[in-house]
């Protein structure tokens, strides 16, 4: 089919998209309506924590969909206590509400911690978070969120996020007041361009929150699902959060998040959160499918592995180009371009043939890499190659 048979205005515009429809998607690979192949360094946002349609996947949505797939949220399904058991079992925490959206998951996870607040903290609301942040797309969040501009767009905000500076011990202490309750950060903050919170930085926050009897909370929506090499990025520096929350890898595609904390934070009373669609078993039966990979033997260390080598690749071509450099943890990792070339690369990149590869750039000075975590060597070499040819293009 022609891409002008598409009556793609049917759809609400929010961005700019090419002029193209993505018919399907295997492993690293996405296909087009025209038939032409991708290596697709995006996977939905560092969603597809499999790639595209892993079996695994497949099976538990065919398997689930003939046996139930929703009772109500009134009721225990199967699916969702076993994938709860699973988290609580591999994490610090006790306690898991499933959401449909990280966004939904942050929502709740700031309610959890007012709640705590008016429960334990005289009514302190205030949650400390960071400049260039990303949370999701609610109106709390979008207020949670240091974006420049999102404090304006939709006016008034949701009140009580000071926002402090990532790595910066100081501006957070500055900030505490009787009126905080908690510090929400993402250790790796991922839309900001792939800023990792150092070690130091989360154990001394860590230290001081336990100081001012107040939570931390980590959005480990983009960092969970072993991205970072870990299973979940706090354990990179050997800390117990009170809160997180997960989503993106959780579900390897489908929407699928998690809002965790430990059992003396647990204090939602019935009618407080709840949802439609939360926990329901065709989704939550994906999330045991996609854990279980991830907690099979070896599978975190070839992520390890497979960052080491991404990680020299992307350094070898910075040098070869004369570029700033690369950073990130795990499989969540940027190319640090030097000049405002981001844009241009990602288009170039998607129309090279006879196959193209997409790209990100959360920023014009940056490309972002986010690939499926069983992504091969192969799939790495051949990113590079065709990278290496954009710049030398791009540079003419
Ligand atoms: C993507 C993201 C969100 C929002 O998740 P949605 O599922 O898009 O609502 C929140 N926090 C972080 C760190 C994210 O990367």
């Amino acid at each position: 089919m022609e891409f002008s048979q598409y009556n793609v205005n049917a759809l609400m515009y929010i961005t700019p998209r090419p002029d193209l429809v993505f018919t399907e998607g295997s492993g690293m690979w996405l296909t087009d309506h025209n038939g032409k192949r991708y290596l697709d360094y995006l996977q939905g946002w560092a969603v597809n924590c499999l790639g595209h349609s892993p079996q695994c996947i497949q099976d538990a949505l065919v398997a689930q969909s003939k046996k139930l797939i929703n009772p109500s949220p009134a009721f225990y399904n199967a699916p969702a206590i076993e994938l709860a058991s699973l988290l609580t079992a591999n994490s610090c925490f006790d306690r898991v509400f499933f959401t449909n959206s990280g966004a939904e998951a942050n929502e709740g996870a700031i309610k959890l911690a007012r709640k705590w607040g008016q429960l334990h903290k005289t009514g302190a609301f205030e949650i400390i978070t960071f400049d260039h942040s990303f949370h999701g797309r609610t109106l709390a969040t979008m207020s949670a969120s240091g974006k420049p501009g999102w404090d304006t767009i939709f006016a008034p905000q949701v009140t009580g996020f000071p926002k402090a500076h990532l790595n910066d011990i100081a501006s957070v202490e500055n900030l505490i007041s009787d009126k905080t309750v908690a510090v929400m950060l993402e250790p790796v903050q991922g839309e900001g361009g792939v800023l990792p919170a150092s070690r130091e930085f989360m154990q001394a926050l860590r230290a001081l929150t336990k100081k001012h009897n107040i939570l931390l909370i980590v959005d480990e929506v983009q960092t969970g699902m072993g991205r970072t090499g870990e299973l979940f990025a706090y354990q990179l520096s050997g800390i117990e959060p009170d809160i997180m929350t997960l989503g993106k890898g959780i579900g390897g595609g489908v929407p699928l998040a998690a809002l965790l904390c430990r059992e003396e934070i647990a204090c939602f009373v019935p009618g407080d959160q709840g949802g439609t669609y939360n926990g329901n078993p065709l989704i939550t039966a994906v999330g045991i499918a996609v854990i279980k990979e991830l907690l099979a033997d070896g599978f975190l260390a070839s992520v390890q592995e497979k960052s080491d080598y991404l990680s020299k690749a992307l350094n070898q071509l910075s040098e070869k180009h004369g570029l700033a450099g690369e950073r990130g943890e795990g499989l969540l990792r940027a190319l640090k371009l030097g000049s405002d070339i981001g844009g241009k690369l990602v288009e170039a990149g998607r129309n090279m043939e006879p196959v193209g590869v997409l790209l990100n750039s959360p920023r014009p000075d940056l490309l972002r890499f986010m690939p499926a975590l069983n992504v091969s060597a192969a799939e790495i070499d051949q990113m590079i190659a065709m990278l290496d040819e954009l710049l030398t293009q791009i540079k003419k």
